[in-house]
């Protein structure tokens, strides 16, 4: 087995993974620890059943102890032996980490070296670090930002003092690779194409959300940056802002420059236009009731996205096979597909109404002709690249 871990500030995702007797890795059990520090409750989902656990959950050793209490109690696993590697999500690898690696005392220590991501990196780094000292399991490190290593430095340059390069790696990483490579590795499926011969553009629409262009099957370009503020509006984050506002609102409001990267990250976007929420849902519901602030949230947000379809199709250059929309708004919204689409005035782009609407599993083709690119929703599923890089890495090493 592989357990997938994913850790947040405050929780702990995991994903317990078996492989059938094909080798294909079936995930067999689902759940998360939420509330971590706070009062803490731990939920398993395996065999179709929801089990919820309320109990404290004062740090991440008592956390991670319940959570193989309760797989072996839910006679999920006998014991920890049977798990045979551990894949970690890292939100950023910066430039050290350009492919997934196996956990060892020198790449943890690098990787607390980075600083570029303190909201992101800390928390992930802690669980590592007390499953390899914890476990006898091998660790392995998946991070989002690795498949982007292949963007050109005239694209992840910033028209900045170059010494904030030289010196403090100051450039565009990107994020939600993983994703990314999952939707290539389906595209390739769907298209009955190699990997290395997919071109797409792909709209990972969650709470955080980018774009991505892919040539021949690599990351030529992507909207988020050094961090993942950048590029598109988000659930809570800003996206493309013009970088003077934190020193002006600093002077008009007293507030430190990392007082209003917080608000950036955390009270903007869809959230602070609509003034209702940041998950989308609640704020097409708002605009369907015509409120106007839910409805200007709306429109910029799909404005953002459009203006960056429209700008990758101009850099790929080439005839793309599809454009994607994945992750939570883009696998399931059909009327944020439906508005993004209609928005791209410069592609000639026709979704199909009926295929739009339509439920589907893994993917859907919601294009017709004369589309001149076919369109697609395709549910990510970044998990089983974390797992099938951990097995890959475990059985090398
Ligand atoms: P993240 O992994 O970044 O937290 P997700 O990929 O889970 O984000 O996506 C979360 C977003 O997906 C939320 O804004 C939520 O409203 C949206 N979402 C989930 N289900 C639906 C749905 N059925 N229709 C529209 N939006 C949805």
């Amino acid at each position: 087995m592989i357990l997938v871990i994913s850790t947040g500030s405050s929780s702990i995702k995991f994903q317990l993974f078996q492989q059938d007797e094909n080798q294909a890795f079936i995930s067999i059990c689902k759940g998360w620890a939420e509330r971590i520090f706070v009062d803490g409750v731990i939920t398993i989902e395996y065999k179709g059943e929801k089990h919820t656990y309320e109990k404290p959950l004062t740090n991440y050793v008592e956390t991670i102890n319940y959570i193989f209490d309760y797989l072996k109690a839910l006679k999920v696993i006998n014991s920890i032996e049977e798990i045979k590697g551990i894949g970690h999500r890292v939100v950023h690898g910066a430039d050290q980490f350009k492919q997934s690696m196996l956990a060892s005392q020198k790449v943890i220590k690098e990787l607390e070296q980075i600083n570029l991501a303190p909201l992101h990196n800390p928390a992930a780094i802690a669980v590592l670090k007390i499953m390899d000292e914890m476990l006898n399991v091998k660790n392995v490190l998946v991070f989002d930002t690795s498949f982007h290593n292949t963007i050109e430095p005239e694209k992840f340059l910033y028209p900045v003092d170059y010494q904030w390069y030289e010196q403090f790696k100051v450039r565009r990483y990107g994020f939600h690779g993983i994703s990314y490579r999952f939707i290539c590795k389906k595209l390739a499926a769907i298209l009955n194409k190699p990997e290395n011969k997919v071109n797409a553009i792909v709209c990972h629409l969650g709470n955080g959300a980018s774009v991505c262009a892919i040539k021949n099957g690599l990351s030529f370009n992507t909207s988020m940056g050094l961090t993942p503020l950048e590029g598109l509006m988000m659930g809570t984050r800003c996206g493309d802002i013009d970088p003077s506002i934190a020193d002006y609102i600093a002077s008009q409001t007293g507030q430190t420059i990392s007082q209003i990267t917080n608000s950036l990250n955390k009270q903007s976007g869809l959230l602070a236009i609509s003034n209702i929420s940041s998950d989308i849902r609640d704020v097409i519901k708002a605009m369907n009731s015509h409120d106007k602030r839910a409805t200007l949230a709306i429109k910029m947000f799909v404005q953002r996205i459009a203006k960056y379809i429209v700008d990758y199709a101009n850099q790929l250059k080439v005839a793309l096979d599809a454009i994607v929309f994945t992750a939570g708004i883009g696998e399931n919204s059909s009327l944020i597909r439906q508005m993004v689409i209609d928005e791209v005035s410069l592609l000639n782009l026709k979704i199909d109404v009926k295929a739009n609407e339509t439920k589907y599993d893994q993917f859907n083709l919601i294009s017709q002709a004369p589309s001149q690119y076919p369109i697609y929703a395709i549910r990510t599923n970044e998990e089983i690249i974390i797992c099938e890089d951990t097995n890959l890495l475990i059985n090398q090493n």
